[in-house]
């Protein structure tokens, strides 16, 4: 592989994103170049596009949700030949307690934050990268790149339905059939639970019926309600929070069981939604209360599983309309536009 140079994408500022060049890294002994083929906007991505989420700072070389194909390999390099199909997971420096524990996310080992030249970001969005094999997983060829590029946030779903413990047939209702919504009611399902989902947008509540799932249309009727009739007045086992919204989070304490009855928090919103809550509801109803984001190593195995063997079908939330490289700018506007899917950028078109 004569490649020299790599093209991608950076957000310079607010509503900016542009493509540069700039020289490939070298292929270290324990890395990969990876001609990356797709990878889909994040809302942490066009987030910060839009403004809302500008502390994580430029120029951000961002993206994280990708696949593609490894085009050369480092001379120490065995388990990983020219050709393997692989996602992304997340990269660290491989040595501090954080990433030996495997929560590569909270590295404390980076010294700088920024490459040498200045960028900060997974550069995802990269028509080629050079990235050590610690950090990625093989996918199965037959995926589709933009449904491999998946990987990263079904881990994160694994991880947080690893800490709701759900077992097979009990009730799960996820509220909110975004993206993570139905990536969480997939995964759940592939766990044998039975799971409701609950939306207000009519395009969400249509994939959601389309995935198969029992659905409520929370603008027609009242979700705490419907949920109570379709589990003879009991409640759900867990509900999955799945959207930032202070009222997701009261219906979520309403709609669980009356004892031991797990929430949740997989989504986060800005502005930050509020619980309102008194402890000894906690107490006397034995609530848990829990808490996720990214995910662990280990996860990141499982969702690439769950991926390759199709239990979890995500072909139905990747946005058709697919865009190129060079049309980052239009391919943010579509990201950040209410009711999409995750939009994907195809990288080598
Ligand atoms: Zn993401
Ligand atoms: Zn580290």
């Amino acid at each position: 592989m004569e490649r020299k140079t790599m093209r991608f994408s950076v957000l310079t500022e607010k509503g900016h994103a542009e493509v540069r060049e700039r020289p490939l890294p070298e292929i270290g002994p324990h890395q990969v170049l990876v001609k990356q083929l797709a990878c889909n906007i994040c809302t942490t991505d066009y987030g910060q596009w839009m403004g809302l989420r500008e502390h994580q700072g430029y120029p951000m070389a961002g993206g994280h949700e990708g696949s593609g194909i490894i085009a050369a390999v480092g001379e120490k390099v065995k388990d990983y030949k020219v050709g393997d199909h692989v996602a992304m997971a997340y990269d660290g420096c491989g040595e501090c307690l954080p990433c030996r524990q495997g929560d590569v996310l909270h590295c404390t080992g980076m010294t700088q934050k920024k490459t040498e030249d200045g960028y900060l970001g997974a550069f995802g969005f990269a028509d080629y990268f050079v990235r050590n094999t610690r950090s990625l997983i093989k996918m199965n060829p037959d995926l589709d790149p933009s449904e491999a590029a998946f990987l990263e946030p079904l881990a994160t779903v694994v991880k947080g339905l690893k800490k709701l413990r759900v077992v097979p047939l009990e009730t799960v209702v996820v509220i909110g059939a975004g993206t993570m919504g139905l990536v969480n009611a997939q995964a759940a399902r592939a766990l044998g639970a039975r799971v409701i989902v609950s939306e207000i947008m009519e395009n969400k509540l249509r994939t959601a019926r389309e995935m198969g799932f029992e659905v409520i249309d929370s603008k027609e009727q009242d979700p705490v309600q419907a949920v109570k009739d379709l589990t003879g007045r009991v409640g759900a086992d867990a509900v999955i929070v799945a959207v930032g919204a202070s009222i997701a989070n009261e219906q979520a304490l309403n709609m669980v069981k009356e004892t031991d009855g797990r929430i949740l928090f997989f989504a986060a919103g800005y502005p930050a939604p509020e619980l309102k809550i008194d402890s000894n509801i906690i107490h006397y109803r034995r609530i848990e209360l829990i808490g996720t984001f990214a995910a662990d190593t280990i996860d990141f195995f499982t969702a690439g599983k769950l991926l390759n063997t199709k239990a979890v079908d995500v072909s139905k939330i990747v946005e058709s309309k697919k865009f190129k490289l060079d049309d980052i700018q239009e391919a943010f506007k579509e990201a950040s536009t209410p009711g999409k899917y995750r939009v994907s950028v195809l990288l080598n078109e």
